[in-house]
């Protein structure tokens, strides 16, 4: 345990000549750990920063002391808080600022030890009962020092001591790592039966989380939607999915064997994946076209009139487009008995009012609603080590969830051996959220990403006023208002973020008002080149040369499109970050006015391909990539907006790959051919094609992206892009593993 840390605010200064300071002095002396200010936003800044700050010792006589105890209500739900009350009456102290105050001191009244000790028990009673249950017993428990006979066999890091290379492992991450990597105590309860304490650490997460029953997942939130899927699915039943779901959950449907038809969104101008429509979660197609390639036996076949029996979407998407969830559950509710939202990059949803409505465990459940299903990758946007996931479920009449029949999908598709920091980091996450906390942390985020998204639009104009240089600069993807809105504003009022079915910023047709809100902490950067509605302009800066030269800054954006690169906020973002982005863009910026050589800009792509680019200054490059970038951008937008035609399971086709019944074809030859494995665009990772589907006819739009997008990486060395499930021959063609027919 760390020593708590106690803040003394008081218009007294430590080094007045006052009784006073004096008794204040002789408290602090007595004080394990302490910082002393003498003004309110002095002390609201320490309250702000200062993360293991456990009691308060605030005098009543301070400027603005009401304004403190607001800023302790906002951070830190039951945070100890003395008053001091030397002069005035308690009387004087309103009602509610008295519920947060947990004593009155009299300076002089009491004898500085006594004081002292009075609150530094009180900070470490309320740094005990902080932590959640999981991680409170781990400390305890590793705290103790015992002899283990069981694995790991490092046996609390000892192994590794034994070696040279081992003890630069040990000395790399220190031994607390190993004395708390158990993998079974019989004391800290079981990740399989969720007992002692484990079960009691995804309780109070289900409480934080809204959910009926949490389970955690140590192999991510791919891991999470392969189990709910392969739960809620069996062989041939017919199921809906989001095209556009991460390539896990379309594994969950090739393992369970079912039958998927898709609903899509559309992409717009930019290449950025819109929401699936209401018109289309209203009317899903409900069984699969026919399969005919190869004749398949009746059990492969949907039982005539079978209804589907589970549908998934991804909310947020890669983009920050988060749905209406409540809408969304009472659209496809209407078809299917579980509804599974992948909420893998919106873990923190429920802990902001500015997300009402956008998370699965938000929406009020009828007898007659679907199960719903929240898979969370923890480890993406709140604090928790990699990999560690959450399954958050809540069960209706109509199609209850078992828990021991779900316990039973959740035991095949997990480790017999848990990694218990990733159980902690779990634990902590959920910890760190609970009450006042996370909505206090999720709006600091929302403020300095509302920051950014103003600063952008704000530079922007005065380049263009500034008339001595060339007027553009990068954009952001945002409704236009956001740049002169009040911050106040844009951090709660959820109807700034709709994407508004009369706007043009968004791009995106057959919309409800309210029915898809973008994520103010997901910032898409854009460049020019293309407008929204798909407009292709006269010159432009293709998103992998800003993003090439952002990286080469040591700026890592999340991922680019082809007209704009996406970064997160999530907490910990401080201005300091967004403000080298900022200063990365204005650099980028200059060069290309200055017509920079691109020698001097993506040195290390000229160096390793020198024939190709050394000649090149940077506009010379944008404007060679333009076309073809804008090209690739407007096939996308047609193959993703064309489904192929499904002529076989994708288990089938699986289960052809598995067999060796497939060959690679190259695209010349794939017309008419059935893929036998899934191609996808990375990033984010949705399908163009998946396994079972025909490849169409040689103008059908996804052969002429592929084709286009192949002639890209041969022209483009150093910018090849990353298409899962294609494979290059020696010379970089790219070819598709097909079933053999
Ligand atoms: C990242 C991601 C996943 C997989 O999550 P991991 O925790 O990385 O395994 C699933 N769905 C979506 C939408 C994702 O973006």
């Amino acid at each position: 345990m760390v020593h708590p840390l106690i803040l003394l605010a008081t218009p007294a200064r430590p080094t007045d000549d006052s009784a006073n300071a004096d008794q204040l002095r002789r408290i602090s002396e007595e004080l394990p750990a302490h910082r002393w200010v003498s003004t309110a936003p002095d002390a609201l800044a320490v309250i702000r920063a200062e993360a293991g700050l456990s009691a308060v010792l605030l005098d009543w006589g301070l400027v603005d002391a009401e304004r403190v105890l607001a800023g302790i209500r906002r951070r830190a739900t039951g945070l100890p808080v003395f008053l001091v009350l030397d002069g005035a009456g308690l009387d004087e102290v309103p009602l509610w600022a008295a519920e947060v105050v947990v004593g009155y001191v009299w300076l002089h009244e009491d004898t500085p030890t006594f004081l002292a000790g009075r609150m530094a028990r009180a900070a470490r009673e309320y740094q005990e009962g902080l932590l959640p249950p999981f991680f409170r017993e781990l400390t305890k428990w590793d705290d103790s020092h015992e002899y283990s006979w069981h694995t790991p066999a490092h046996a609390g890091g000892v192994a590794f001591l034994r070696s040279p290379v081992g003890r630069a492992f040990f000395d790399y991450y220190g031994e607390q790592l190993f004395r708390s990597d158990l993998s079974c105590s019989v004391e800290l309860g079981s990740a399989w039966e969720h007992s002692g304490p484990i079960g009691d650490s995804e309780r109070n997460a289900a409480r934080i989380f809204g959910a009926e029953r949490t389970y955690y997942v140590l192999h991510g939130t791919s891991n999470a939607n392969r189990l709910v899927g392969h739960h809620c699915a069996v062989q041939d039943e017919p199921v809906i999915l989001d095209r556009n779901c991460h390539k896990s959950v379309h594994h969950a449907m090739i393992l369970a064997g079912a039958r998927p038809v898709y609903v899509t969104g559309a992409r717009n101008g930019y290449g950025l994946m819109g929401p699936v429509p209401p018109g289309s979660l209203a009317q899903p197609p409900l069984t699969q076209p026919p399969l005919t390639q190869l004749p398949l036996t009746a059990s492969q076949l949907a039982p005539d009139g079978a209804s589907p029996v589970y549908a998934a979407l991804t909310s947020s998407t890669y983009d920050g487009l988060l749905y209406d969830a409540v809408r969304v559950t009472e659209l496809l509710g209407a078809h299917v008995p579980r509804l599974h939202f992948d909420e893998a990059w919106s873990a923190y949803t429920k802990f902001h009012p500015l997300y009402e409505r956008r998370c699965a465990m938000d929406v009020p459940l009828t007898p007659g609603s679907p199960s719903l299903f929240a898979t969370q990758s923890t480890h993406k946007l709140l604090a928790a080590l990699s990999q560690s996931s959450m399954v958050h479920v809540r069960s209706s009449e109509r199609a209850p969830v078992d828990h021991d029949r779900f316990n039973q999908t959740f035991m095949m598709h997990g480790t017999t051996s848990p990694l218990y920091p990733m159980l902690a980091s779990l634990d902590v996450a959920a910890g760190m959220m609970d009450g006042a906390a996370g909505r206090f942390l999720i709006e600091e985020t929302l403020t300095e990403a509302v920051r950014f998204r103003q600063a952008v639009p704000q530079l922007a104009r005065r380049i263009r006023e500034s008339g001595d240089r060339p007027g553009w600069f990068f954009g952001v993807w945002q409704p236009p208002e956001v740049a002169e809105a009040s911050l106040d504003e844009l951090v709660n009022s959820p109807a700034r973020w709709c994407l508004d079915p009369g706007d043009s910023w968004h791009g995106y047709p057959e919309l409800e008002p309210g029915y898809c809100l973008l994520d103010p902490a997901k910032v898409t950067i854009t460049c020019p080149g293309v407008q929204a509605d798909g407009t292709v302009e006269p010159w432009g800066i293709p998103g992998k040369v800003l993003n090439a030269y952002l990286y080469r800054r040591r700026v890592v954006a999340d991922k680019y499109d082809p007209y704009s690169v996406l970064v997160f906020f999530s907490m910990g973002i401080t201005k300091g970050k967004w403000g080298t982005l900022l200063d990365a863009l204005t650099d980028f910026k200059a060069l290309y006015d200055a017509n920079a050589p691109l020698s001097a800009v993506l040195p290390e792509l000229v160096s390793a391909h020198p024939s190709r680019y050394a000649r090149l200054t940077l506009p010379a490059l944008c404007a060679e990539m333009h076309a073809p970038t804008a090209e690739l951008t407007s096939l996308l937008r047609a193959a993703s907006a064309a489904l192929p035609t499904p002529v076989l399971p994708p288990v089938k086709a699986y289960e052809a790959m598995v067999r060796g019944r497939t060959e690679r074809v190259p695209l010349a030859q794939l017309p008419g051919r059935t893929a036998a494995v899934m191609v996808a665009t990375t990033p984010p990772g949705s399908p163009l094609l998946v396994p079972g589907e025909q490849l169409g006819s040689a103008d059908s739009p996804l052969l002429a992206y592929l084709t286009a997008l192949e002639s890209f990486d041969h022209r483009f060395p150093g910018f090849a892009s990353e298409t899962h499930g294609v494979e290059h021959d020696p010379a970089g063609g790219y070819g598709i593993q097909c079933v053999i027919p």
